[in-house]
């Protein structure tokens, strides 16, 4: 849904037999926020319960229908979103629902091996201890996995509609809020959606320059303090922080084969520690086999996951050795690394970069949201520290872009998140074209699908369509994927020939 003159350069991208096609393909997922990836329907259903219990609630249940559907909704609207769910997720019951739903999800869209990430939060009002809420999430993820292995042929994939979102105009305008760093022009509610012709501007400026970015009277409007507070799961850029400019000039649909792929560097932790081969049990691996209907086969589950815990930027070197020596304490659940995440226009790395060393020596993996917005100096100490993936880099100048590409660690890209959040300014010249073309390894991912209105196949499917790939190409997509997972070795091994089945089942 785009209002009239707004530009939607992603209209019909790709067809519903591409998309089809897609679905059908094993796949490996390895950045996506557990909150970010909840089902806003969850949500609204949560706050329901508890607003009919009668709980003082910071949003309302009011609040979350005026947000529009996943497939129209404005990136002011995902930013609400992520308040919102930051504000109901306070409850242990509902940590495990979520992350109950989002394996289920992940698995519905042909995801064979998921890598979640969540920042564990301690939030004392609510008896909520960084353990108690990590453990919450292992919980739903256990048993998604049983209820999986229960009903191994799984649930059915869930088709979207054809046409992939509307984006957001690339020229951010300069009255987009009362904080000059609201979500510019983008793509306004759908009117039948949310009720009200009103859109994000509009809103922003109505809540008040006092308003953006304060919880006070319920959901934040979006602003940078906003999203400073939103929560660690927000791993978006600031809208209108990042420049339309990328790693090098990307060449728009222009198809090269890719050169061999260097391998993934397996450098560090892999084996040598609590995230070892640890990570074979618990949350790994949740039973059941193949079906004879392509979904892996053998011995391989319908999916397979794994937790990263994330250290929030907001977080100091304590609070981040704390998250880093509770993910080795819980490698035996499945905990196989941890992530740097959050605000990235907050924090410095010199305060992070003890914990993550720490992280390495104890066999964590470590990847790191890099280059959201410019920031050379803090993604020249992330590239020398060397860690196991890099997620986004979407705003590397040409020295850092070469640096990355000599570094040969593998890159989690997420189109529709950088696409919406205006870190990129459209699905062509997002920089996947160029890396992808240089036989950079990179990896396909989602972010956060439930705020976007995303699924993994979808972004196969837009690949496909905005760099001109074939079907070969995104199974070799898929394929090479499994190089970079944090996973053991036995288990990579075993995944590898589970999606070599799937792959084959679907020539
Ligand atoms: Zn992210």
């Amino acid at each position: 849904m785009v209002a009239d003159g707004a530009e939607d350069h992603s209209r019909q991208l790709y067809t519903p037999e591409l998309l089809a096609a897609c679905q059908r393909l094993p796949k490996v997922e390895l950045h996506a926020h557990l909150n970010g990836s909840v089902r806003p329907e969850t949500i609204r259903a949560i706050l329901d319960e508890r607003s009919a219990a009668g709980e003082a609630l910071p949003v309302t249940p009011q609040q979350m229908a005026e947000l529009g559907p996943g497939g129209g909704r404005s990136l002011a609207e995902c930013f609400r979103l992520f308040d919102i769910i930051h504000a109901v997720t306070t409850t242990h019951a509902a940590i495990s629902r979520i992350a109950q739903e989002v394996v289920a999800d992940f698995a519905a869209d042909r995801v064979v091996y998921l890598e979640l990430r969540t920042t564990p939060k301690a939030r004392p009002e609510y008896g909520m201890t960084k353990e108690s809420y990590v453990i919450a999430v292992l919980d739903g993820i256990d048993a998604a996995l049983a209820a999986l292995a229960a009903h191994p042929r799984g649930p059915q994939p869930q088709l979207l509609p054809a046409h992939p979102h509307p984006q957001p105009h690339p020229q951010p305008q300069p009255h987009a809020n009362p904080n000059g760093v609201g979500p510019g022009p983008g793509p306004q509610p759908a009117p039948d959606a949310s009720g009200s012709s009103q859109g994000p501007e509009d809103q922003a400026e109505a809540a008040g320059p006092e308003a953006a970015g304060s919880r006070r009277g319920g959901v934040a409007s979006p602003s940078r303090e906003a999203l400073a507070a939103a929560s660690a799961e927000l791993s978006v850029s600031p809208p209108g922080t990042a420049p339309a400019t990328c790693l090098q000039e990307p060449r728009p649909g222009e198809k090269q084969p890719p050169a061999a792929q260097p391998q993934a560097t397996r450098e560090h932790g892999s084996g040598t520690g609590p995230a070892g081969d640890g990570a074979e049990g618990g949350a790994a691996v949740g039973g059941g086999g193949g079906d004879g209907d392509g979904r892996g086969g053998g011995a391989w589950p319908p999916i397979a996951v794994k937790l990263l815990l994330s250290i929030d930027r907001r977080e100091d070197a304590a609070a981040a050795l704390e998250t880093v020596q509770l993910a080795a304490r819980l490698a035996p659940r499945g905990v196989v690394g941890v992530d740097l995440s959050g605000n990235p226009v907050v924090g410095a790395w010199a305060a992070w970069a003890p914990a993550l060393a720490e992280a390495r020596r104890l066999g964590l993996r470590v990847t790191l949201h890099a280059g959201e917005v410019p920031a050379p100096a803090e993604v020249a100490a992330m590239l020398a520290f060397r860690p196991d993936r890099l997620g986004h880099c979407c705003c590397l100048d040409a020295g850092l872009g070469s640096e990355l590409r000599a570094s040969a660690i593998p890159l989690e890209l997420c189109l529709t998140s950088n696409v919406l959040t205006q870190s990129v300014p459209s699905y062509p010249e997002h920089h996947f074209a160029e890396l992808y073309a240089a036989g950079h390894p990179v990896v396909l991912c989602t972010d956060d699908s439930g705020v976007f209105g995303t699924t993994l196949s979808r972004e196969y499917a837009i690949a496909a369509a905005a760099f001109n790939l074939s079907i070969a190409d995104l199974q070799e997509l898929a394929r090479r994927s499994v190089g970079y997972v944090f996973a053991g070795e036995e288990e990579e091994a075993a995944l590898r020939e589970a999606v070599e089945r799937g792959l084959a089942g679907n020539v």
